[in-house]
């Protein structure tokens, strides 16, 4: 048994050696996900398209350049599992990973290449302590490592606590999060084109608080990009 056999071994005894999508067991050349499920991603492919079902979403809301998600989210889905995975199991390596081929696959794009800053939405600190991590973070640093350009996840910031958002209706979400971001340098972000990053696209009430947010600041421009993206 070579040491890297050894090691992978042994890395497997604390990480699980499961396919996070479809809970079968990986080969050791897999990661995360299993080949079959990577071949079967359910990819939108919208940020090959200006205009795209995520990109209306802002439409009237808010001034972006372009916008996509990665995978389209179906309930009980693989990528409702991988989600669940990130988000509830503290798998911050699957958020990692899917930012990586989310980024390859936007460098391919026109309407992102121009896109110098990754910026994650923010959660609330307290909620941050408590989960131990930040899943749009993850997902924006997978993100950035691909494109080869910085993410800064420490200049936009939430201010006060939202409760759940889950089962609200659009307005309400919007009144909930309406000024509850802010920047703690904004020259930082000054005449950059940036890339917003969140886990999952759902009304968009939280991604146009941020860009309304980012957007204040001179000579900003705000990209946006979800990992998922579910239909309501
Ligand atoms: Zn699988």
């Amino acid at each position: 048994m070579t040491a890297l056999s050894w090691f992978s071994d042994l890395l497997h005894l604390f990480y699980p050696n499961v396919c996070l999508a479809c809970g079968n067991t990986l080969y050791r050349q897999e990661e995360v996900i299993c080949f079959s499920c990577l071949y079967k991603l359910p990819k939108t492919g919208f940020h090959f398209h200006a205009e795209n079902p995520v990109s209306r979403v802002f439409w009237g809301r808010v001034d972006i350049q372009a916008a996509t998600s990665f995978l389209f989210f179906s309930k009980g889905g693989s990528v409702q599992h991988l989600v669940h995975a990130l988000k509830y199991k503290g798998l911050k390596e699957a958020g990692v990973y899917l930012g990586k081929l989310f980024g390859s696959d936007l460098q391919q794009s026109e309407l992102f290449k121009p896109v110098e800053i990754v910026v994650p939405v923010p959660l609330h600190p307290k909620k941050e302590r408590k989960r131990g991590f930040n899943q749009s973070t993850c997902i924006a640093k997978g993100i950035a490592d691909a494109m080869n350009i910085p993410c800064v996840d420490d200049n936009l910031i939430r201010k006060v606590h939202t409760s759940t958002q889950t089962k609200k209706s659009r307005y309400s979400r919007w009144d909930n999060v309406k000024g509850v971001f802010g920047l703690v340098h904004p020259a930082v972000f000054e005449n950059r084109k940036l890339l917003l990053v969140d886990d999952v696209l759902t009304t968009g009430a939280t991604l146009e608080s941020c860009a309304a947010c980012l957007l204040q600041i001179p000579g900003v421009r705000v990209s946006v990009a979800t990992l998922a993206y579910a239909q309501v």
